[in-house]
């Protein structure tokens, strides 16, 4: 019955031997779900990756890659080197002025998200995935002995496993609970600043504390200064809801920001905007059948900026197991077990710098402490799977 409900379901036709051309259906094309779809595809799986966007674009982050990003992206074959990616070697933590500054214990990368993500859906689609854009999927339906998912316009695909990559997103009917902090909005705008500020930020990640919430700088490639921030909901509604207003209260909250951003050129018409963000979230029981990946699966808070590595990490241990012959619940498990102390570590550091950012200031007091929780907020070095500790 099942299997009939489903033929009729799919566009695609089935082939005489299965009821499935494709083995396996990816929901979304960023990170976690293109660098899934290259490692099954490079096993010799059909799959099908379905992405709502229909051409490279601007997403909220802070654009950070750490080691461990930089080590799967190496081991896919991605050079973002070669992408223009820009080389940070340092951390600055500043609130009103400059509090301390220290040399990161790894060197890491900046890379625009339009830019990495559809250098990764390239790839996916050069490794045999097939890559379906502009078309978004509106529900997604166990029919055993798979899945249907409808997409909004009208089609349907079909494929005895579906991997919900849809990241920052949540797909009607298979919506993430709550993190352990989720009062907070992201925005992010680009701006072109002077030679100087630009001089002064190139190596570095500014880290910029302020009442309510914190933000990120980080010069990406072509000279672009990313500024992401992270922003209590009750502090942008005193701001009226408006970013000119929000922006006004960091520049007067922050000499140092204010200062970075003298004479800065807005390159976007209005910031990316993103709110319910359950940082601290680690799924714990899976729903049955359904293998989730990437933001899917973990929300770790953005400072510690390792939601890249997590992704690729997630989509590297699924495959891994998928191929084995293994289950959902097996991808579930061991994402938990690795993943908790980090992201509840920086959850829990998250909760503390939006409501005491003068807390920041215990970094200049004890230097050490930035690298401890540089160290304590990734993926644990054991975890890594055993060729790319190599490369680390
Ligand atoms: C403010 C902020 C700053 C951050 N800064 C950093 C940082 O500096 N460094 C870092 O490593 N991490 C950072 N992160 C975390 C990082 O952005 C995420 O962890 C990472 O993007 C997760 O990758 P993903 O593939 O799971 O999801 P995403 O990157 O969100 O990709 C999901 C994809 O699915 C597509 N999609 C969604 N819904 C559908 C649908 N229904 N149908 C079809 N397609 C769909 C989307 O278009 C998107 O392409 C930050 C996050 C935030 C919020």
């Amino acid at each position: 019955m099942a299997g009939k409900a489903l033929r009729g379901a799919c566009e695609v036709m089935p082939s005489v031997s299965s009821h499935f051309r494709t083995d396996a259906l990816v929901i979304g094309g960023g990170p976690a779900g293109a660098a899934l779809a290259i490692h099954l595809a490079r096993r010799g799986r059909s799959v099908e990756v379905v992405e709502k966007s229909t051409t490279a674009h601007h997403k909220v982050c802070g654009e950070f890659l750490s080691r461990e990003a930089i080590a799967y992206l190496d081991e896919l074959g991605l050079n973002i080197r070669a992408q223009g990616a820009v080389a940070v070697h340092g951390v600055r933590l500043a609130a009103r002025n400059l509090i301390a500054e220290c040399e990161l214990p790894f060197p890491a990368l900046s890379l625009t998200r339009r830019a990495l993500d559809e250098a990764l859906l390239t790839l996916a689609a050069r490794a045999g995935a097939m890559v379906l854009r502009g078309r978004r999927v509106q529900s997604l339906q166990a029919a055993a002995p798979g899945w249907v998912a409808s997409l909004a316009d009208g089609g349907t695909r079909c494929a005895p496993a579906a991997f919900l990559a849809t990241g920052k997103y949540d797909l009607a009917g298979h919506r993430r609970p709550s993190g352990r902090q989720n009062d907070l909005i992201a925005l992010k705008m680009y701006f072109r600043v002077t030679p100087q500020q630009e001089c002064s930020l190139r190596g570095w990640v500014e880290l910029i504390f302020f009442r309510g919430g914190y933000a990120g700088l980080q010069l990406a490639e072509n000279g672009e200064v990313n500024l992401c921030l992270l922003v209590r909901r009750k502090t942008f509604k005193s701001c009226r809801n408006q970013w000119r207003l929000l922006l006004e209260h960091l520049l007067g909250a922050s000499d140092h920001l204010a200062r970075r951003l003298e004479g800065a050129q807005p390159l976007l018409p209005k910031p990316l905007a993103l709110s319910s963000i359950p940082y601290g979230l680690l799924i714990a029981r899976p729903q049955s059948g359904l293998w989730r990946l990437g933001d899917q699966a973990a929300v770790i808070p953005s400072f510690s900026g390792d939601g890249i590595s997590i992704a690729l990490h997630s989509a590297h241990v699924a495959a891994e197991i998928y191929a084995n012959g293994g289950a959902e619940m097996q991808l579930t498990g061991r994402l938990n077990a690795e993943l908790k102390s980090p992201v509840h570590l920086a959850a829990a550091v998250s909760r503390l710098l939006v409501a005491a950012p003068g807390l920041a200031q215990m970094a200049r007091l004890w230097p050490p402490l930035l690298r401890l929780l540089a160290a304590g907020t990734r993926i644990p070095p054991a975890a890594l799977l055993k060729e790319l500790r190599g490369l680390l």
